[in-house]
């Protein structure tokens, strides 16, 4: 006979975590199914940082307890104009209380104080922004860091260890339905559990499985776009007038050649270029950015990402995304890195060129090439005239020995349709975090697992034990 829940989280990343830590104490038999290892068995912050791209524990880096919040920066976007799309689902005046209750509940755990991006600098930095042709989008941001994420982590997951069953290494295969209504969960062993509410929340990881569950239910998808681009490293004292005042500069342009829209994203202050395995066994090796809360490099690194929406009839942004990684790995063996002198004098980065530079890379194994052969020249003049707007307000961007790192793609193509509760059209299923497309970072995901467990809790009439 199968076993029973009153409810299974899929996913133990920000979004499955927050909704666990809701239901825990509330007498309802809680689930959270988990395909990677638990926490403790995923490498500490830092052990990757010298590996290869062929080290096989990359692939335990955005899967497993934690999430991919657990080498995340652990920057704490408060604004509800950031990180996800949960202020047009459940409007901006319910998603600031959800943001203060998230942030309060980091600090339970051993979170901080201190907010960037208050202060009445900012003002003028709009001001000088608009004067260079870039739009600061101003957000209060905390600053955790990877090593303050992963032990606030490690709190979480005793606690949690006392109150929910956590099961890890082990998948949800199938979505169990009858009468339109979600019965249980398959697992990847091949146990049938069976369950009154579902909440999936994949990640970035499972994105890919739960579009592949809502073809087969028949859910309604939309089609988002998908963010492709670079990482760039500079001196950290380039960005240190506008780091030290927001942490993170979220600013935007509209090129002038094919008017698309980039923007920086995941600004790192004195910080480390890191490689990203997305994808399980079609794995493709990406970009990504972290810094410490308490160790400091001489760089600071951001991603520039470019949002295209294609032509119909193409419906795969995913699918593309992956294939200009792709193509950077077949020619790179992983992630590639160029400086901007050498891509703009049309020829390939050597590592004697590479020495010469002013700035040391951070991620060692990235290989020195041309990424030109990479990205199609709409992303490369997009990039160009970014770095030349960026350039004014930071003198020192558009420089010949700033990197750059090919290539950052952001994965979300799945947007499910979901109530403002977040259940999909399917009753008792609930989609939350990144996975569902319905957020992009960590407060967001963190929100939507509350705001899923909640509406469970009131519908099973349960409370605090
Ligand atoms: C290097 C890095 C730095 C980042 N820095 C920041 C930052 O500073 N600020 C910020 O806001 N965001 C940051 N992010 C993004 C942030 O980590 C994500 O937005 C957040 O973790 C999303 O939470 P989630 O719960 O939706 O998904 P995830 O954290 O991706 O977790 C999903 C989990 O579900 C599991 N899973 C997938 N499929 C299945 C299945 N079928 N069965 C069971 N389990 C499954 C996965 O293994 C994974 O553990 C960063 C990400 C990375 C990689």
């Amino acid at each position: 006979m199968a076993e029973r829940y009153d409810v299974i989280l899929v996913g133990a990343g920000p979004a499955g975590i927050f909704a666990a830590l809701e239901l825990a104490n509330t007498g309802l038999k809680t689930l959270l199914l988990e395909k990677g290892p638990d926490l403790s068995a995923r490498p500490r912050p830092g052990e990757l940082q010298r590996s290869t791209p062929t080290d096989p524990r990359l692939r335990w880096q955005i899967t497993g307890f934690g999430g991919a919040g657990a080498y995340s920066d652990g920057k704490l976007t408060l604004s509800t104009d950031v990180g996800g799309r949960l202020d047009t689902i459940l409007g901006a005046e319910s998603l600031r209380g959800l943001l203060r209750y998230v942030d309060d509940v980091y600090m339970r755990y051993g979170g901080t104080d201190r907010v960037y991006g208050l202060s009445a600098e900012v003002e003028e930095m709009r001001r000088e922004a608009a004067r260079a042709g870039l739009r600061l989008v101003p957000a209060p941001i905390k600053h955790l860091g990877t090593d303050r994420s992963f032990y606030i982590l490690e709190a979480i997951r005793e606690e949690l260890g006392r109150t929910v069953e956590i099961r890890t290494g082990v998948a949800a295969e199938q979505l169990q339905l009858r009468d339109g209504r979600v019965v249980g969960v398959r697992t990847s062993t091949g146990e049938d559990l069976a369950a009154e509410y579902v909440v999936v929340a994949p990640g970035r990881e499972g994105s890919q499985w739960l579009l592949d569950e809502a073809r087969r239910l028949g859910l309604d998808i939309a089609q988002s776009p998908v963010d492709i681009g670079v990482r760039v490293e500079v001196p950290a004292p380039v960005l240190d007038k506008i780091t030290s005042v927001v942490y993170e500069s979220k600013l935007e342009l509209y090129t002038r050649v094919f008017d698309d829209r980039i923007r920086t994203f995941c600004m790192c202050p004195g910080g480390e270029v890191t490689m990203e395995h997305t994808g399980g066994e079609d794995a493709v090796i990406t970009v990504n950015g972290h810094s410490y809360a308490e160790r400091k490099t001489d760089n600071t690194n951001f991603a520039l990402l470019i949002s295209t929406t294609f032509t119909e009839p193409f419906r795969e942004p995913n699918a593309y995304g992956r294939y200009v990684a792709r193509l950077a790995n077949l020619l790179g063996g992983g992630v590639i890195v160029q400086r901007l002198g050498d891509l703009l004098a049309g020829r390939r980065s050597t590592p004697e060129r590479l020495h010469r530079g002013l700035v040391t890379p951070t991620l060692r194994s990235a290989a020195p090439g041309d990424l030109s052969f990479v990205l199609p020249y709409r992303y490369l003049s997009d990039i160009l005239e970014m770095l030349q707007a960026m350039d004014r307000l930071a003198p020192g961007i558009y420089e010949r020995h700033t990197l750059l790192y090919g290539v950052e793609v952001k994965f979300y193509s799945v947007r499910l349709r979901v109530s403002p509760q977040l259940e999909t059209d399917i009753s008792n299923l609930f989609a939350a975090g990144d996975g569902a497309g319905v957020t992009r970072g960590l407060v967001q995901a963190s929100a939507s697992g509350v705001v899923a467990a909640r509406e469970i809790i009131r519908r099973a009439g349960a409370g605090s034990s």
